[in-house]
């Protein structure tokens, strides 16, 4: 209660309540990237939509026809009355772009890893887990009973030191990792990564929330765009990012995903997804494979922005990519620069700790293929101006 409280004060004492980046009411919807917030007109550069595909006709057409035809909601779990047709043919969809045997969806990213990191680690066995993370895995690990320890962000000889250090087998203990972190829009050293853990008969579990239809030849992620999708075991992902829905997945060869059914109470206790996002979710991955253009409009503006801070002088934290992050000085320095930006009608996350790792203050802004080149500039022009008045180092 009183770590709570501690938290919402720092911004709050920042910030009056209008414009509390934490609390920042969405007025209206007027685009995939145009908002009313604040009372104002406001290109948005900080959602997750990546390819624009939750402004998608066929995706709205498909939610409205299964809206009419299956109603709102199933109204009921997975094991109930809740395991529509749909909810099949969608994981048989992931299964399939995946080439994989198996796919199971869960109702939010969060829920994937929730559900599928607790029902596949117990006490007694080990969990890896790389220190950036999301909240969600870490959750997950705690949910599972396992000893968890976080090793180094990317850092394969410190997890390579741990498996020395640990006296759980191998095949006991869980590695896991990101494909694309969210916060500072780097990749994940699969690759190192993978391999230490295959060398130590490890199971490997990658979260691709962030990089589904975006990085590797099928849009599989980044263990596709690395080459190393045989050393993973588990790919989780969700629909509420590239996809613009909302749910999660978890795909795999294992006959263990077979067994969350039976054993994972985030799977088991919960509604199923509802009809019209499902419809909605399979024909945007039936999107990601047959629209090149989305992926093409969304490296062209990645790379624009990326291109148009270095012009100015500022450095993103990571190479161009769907996520950028630019670092700040501290607390006070971010919320001037956010609001700023906010005030010349841009909107970009303020992400604060415990959000972030290392205490760091960031200013994320996400690109969308849904964004005009002019609205790229926009922005750059914007956080041009607002570099003069508030120093970022
Ligand atoms: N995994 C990662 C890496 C994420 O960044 C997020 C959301 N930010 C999630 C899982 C949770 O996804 P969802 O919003 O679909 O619950």
């Amino acid at each position: 209660m009183a770590r709570a409280d501690r938290l919402g004060n720092s911004l709050e004492r920042l910030a009056d309540s209008r414009t509390n980046p934490l609390s920042i009411v969405v007025d209206d919807v007027v685009d995939t990237v145009t908002a009313v917030v604040a009372g104002r007109r406001t290109l948005m550069f900080g959602t997750n939509s990546y390819l624009g595909l939750n402004f998608n006709p066929a995706c709205i057409e498909a939610s409205v026809e299964a809206a009419r035809h299956y109603g709102t909601g199933s109204t009921a779990s997975r094991v109930a009355a809740g395991n529509h047709r749909l909810h099949v043919m969608l994981e048989e969809d992931i299964a399939t772009l995946y080439g994989r045997r198996d796919a199971v969806i869960f109702s939010t990213g969060f829920m994937a890893n929730l559900g599928v990191i607790s029902a596949l680690a117990r006490k007694g066995d080990m969990i890896f887990v790389d220190a950036h993370c999301h909240a969600s895995i870490f959750d997950a690990c705690r949910l599972s009973g396992a000893q968890v320890e976080s090793f180094a962000h990317n850092d394969r000889s410190d997890l390579d030191s741990r498996f020395a250090r640990s006296n759980v087998p191998g095949p006991q203990t869980l590695v896991i990792c990101e494909g694309l972190y969210s916060v500072r829009g780097d990749l994940g050293e699969l690759e190192g990564l993978t391999t230490v853990a295959r060398r130590h008969g490890a199971v490997v579990i990658v979260d691709e929330a962030h990089s589904l239809g975006i990085y590797g030849r099928y849009g599989r992620g980044i263990a596709e765009h690395l080459g190393v999708e045989a050393n993973v075991d588990v790919i989780v992902g969700t629909f509420s990012k590239s996809l613009g829905g909302i749910g999660g997945y978890a795909v795999s060869d294992s006959s263990a995903l077979r067994a969350l059914r039976f054993m994972s109470r985030p799977y088991l206790y919960t509604a199923s997804l509802p009809p019209p996002i499902v419809a909605a979710a399979r024909r945007a991955l039936h999107l990601i494979g047959a629209e090149p253009k989305l992926r093409d409009d969304l490296w062209r503006n990645a790379r624009a922005m990326h291109d148009g801070l270095a012009r100015i002088g500022v450095r993103p934290c990571a190479d161009p990519g769907p996520v950028g992050s630019i670092r700040m000085p501290g607390l006070a320095a971010g919320y001037e620069f956010w609001k700023a930006l906010l005030d010349r009608g841009i909107y970009v996350n303020l992400l604060v700790p415990p959000a972030t790792p290392d205490g760091d203050v960031v200013l994320r802004f996400s690109v969308s293929a849904a964004h005009a080149p002019d609205q790229i500039r926009a922005a750059v022009n914007a956080v041009a101006e607002v570099s003069k008045l508030v120093k970022l180092a």
